[in-house]
Parts: C-alpha cells; structure tokens; sequence
C-alpha cells in the first residue's frame, strides 16, 4: 500500500512488543468533512460528532468478519440521537438529530445530551448481534467508552479523542488478558497510560500518526501496522428502500401511493433521494403482474 499523505482517513494498530498492550490511533479528514457537508450542524456539534467518527473507527478493528459496529448515544437533551456507524470494510456514516435552534452557549458533553446513555452495537453478518449499553456521564465520551469496556470485557482501556473542523482523531491503547508475569504486565500498563496521558488535543490534530506515537513512546519497543483507509460511504440502496416499503406492508403502501402519486424517500444518512411511482409500488408488491405501459 502506498505511503498516504499525513494519515488521512486512515486507521493504524500497533502493539508494544514483549507486552500485552496493544493500540489504535486514527485520523479523519476527507470522510469527516464528506459527513458534514451533508448535514449543517453546529460548531459543538460537529466536533462532538467527530469525537462519534474517531471513536466508531477505533472500535471497527473488533469486527473480525464482516459486519457493523454502531456507536450511538441517545439523551434528553438537545441532542435527541448522534450515531457513527462503521463497517468491517473501513465505510463510515453518521446523523445526528435534536433540537439545533436551542444550543446557544451549550457545549459540554452532558449539556448537548442532557440524561444520555451509550450503546456500542456489534452487528457481525449472520451472527447474533451483541450490544452494551453504558450511562453517558462523565464529562468526555472517551471516559464513558473506557467504562464500557472495563465493564463488558474488563479490559483496562485507555482513549483519546479530539476533533475541531479539519479533523477527527483518535488513540486508543489496550491491555489484554496478561500471558506471564502480572506484575510486569501492571507495571507495563501504567507506564505506558501515563504516558498517553501527556498527548495533547494540538498533538493529536496536528502530528501525523507516526509523530505522535514517537512522542509519546519512542522509549517503546512499538510496532505500528500499515494504515486502513477509511471513507464515508453510505450504504443505502434502491433494493433496502424497497425492502423497507415492502416491510411497511402493501395495504399502507398502496394507500400513501394513491394519495401522494409518487413516493419520495430520502436516505436520513446521505439525503439519496429513492422514487417510487405509482406502478414502482404495485410491481414491488405483484412482481407477477406484468407492467401495463
Ligand atoms: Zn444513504
């Protein structure tokens, strides 16, 4: 793979060699200004959002197989529903919803959210899908994922996220299950926590992946991995939209076509427009008429 230009749009794991911690850090550039140029959010919201990208990107290298992993948190604040989806091949996408008008000098975690809870969904293809939900409470979504996972796979996590209006970024640092001595792998831990703990929010938007990560570790024995690009791709489709007409079922669908003549749908991620004329409809629930021109 050809070297990219200062990480953008790009996913990298490393591992700290002889421990048992590993790492992600990520950079979104391109998809993240894709994804707003679709929608007019407001300055805190949009960084919030992008906060939702980095973190969905870091938390994709859980998709083994393929399949979707959701970040989502809902609240009753503001902001009804924020949501960065990414896909086991490296397709994000995202919404945000709520009330914009009403955001004057709000720009706190907990007041764009009000009482808010976190799910991290993993939907593998044709396997059971898994969520965790966690309280939306601390005052950075880094330190509610770090929760989530102490709490559902008691794996001690570490998470940075920094976003402003370039760029969405994220480092994530891991300490899995020790395969030796418990002391040095605790030791190991703390050392290299601390050490995340001095990375700057300008470090982080600012220092390709390779910069920060010598900042940070260069006392390290770190192995970082070649880059996954990531991109905003939506995954909406005429076949989906018609799966979701068919799912509404033909007595409704028949009724809203005689009333409207044709049926317009918009994709809430990426505003596709699907139409749907009056014989579109009555093909889709009697494929076996045929077409009267
Ligand atoms: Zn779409």
């Amino acid at each position: 793979m050809p070297p990219m230009k200062n990480n953008n749009d790009s996913l990298q794991r490393f591992i700290f060699e002889s421990t048992d911690i590993r790492g992600e850090i990520t950079t979104l550039s391109s998809s993240y200004q894709d994804l707003l140029a679709l929608q007019k959010y407001p300055p805190q919201v949009e960084l919030l959002f992008g906060e939702f990208l980095a973190a969905v990107t870091l938390l994709s290298s859980r998709l083994k197989h393929s399949g979707m992993i959701t970040v989502q948190a809902r609240g009753s604040g503001p902001i009804t529903t924020i949501m960065a989806e990414c896909s086991q091949d490296n397709k994000l996408r995202g919404i945000v919803r709520g009330d914009f008008d009403t955001l004057d000098g709000l720009s706190t975690l907990q007041e764009l959210l009000g009482k808010a809870t976190l799910a991290i969904t993993l939907e593998p293809e044709g396997k059971e899908r898994y969520q965790g939900v966690v309280p939306l409470d601390e005052a950075q979504l880094s330190s509610c994922l770090e929760f989530y996972f102490y709490q559902s796979e008691q794996l001690p996590t570490k998470i940075k996220l920094t976003s402003d209006a370039n760029s969405a970024t994220g480092l994530l640092i891991q300490q899995l299950p020790s395969s030796g001595d418990q002391e040095k792998s605790q030791e190991d831990w703390q050392r290299v926590s601390n050490l995340l703990e001095t990375l700057s929010s300008e470090e982080q938007l600012h220092l390709s992946h390779n910069d920060q990560l010598y900042r940070l570790f260069h006392e390290q024995d770190l192995l970082l991995f070649e880059p996954t690009e990531m991109q905003f791709s939506c995954s909406c489709s005429r076949q989906r939209t018609e799966n979701a007409l068919l799912s509404l079922g033909r007595k409704d669908v028949l009724e809203l076509s005689a009333e409207q003549g044709l049926i317009m749908i918009n994709c809430q991620f990426c505003s596709q427009e699907y139409r749907f004329t009056a014989a579109d409809v009555k093909q889709l629930f009697d494929p076996s008429e045929p077409l009267l021109h």
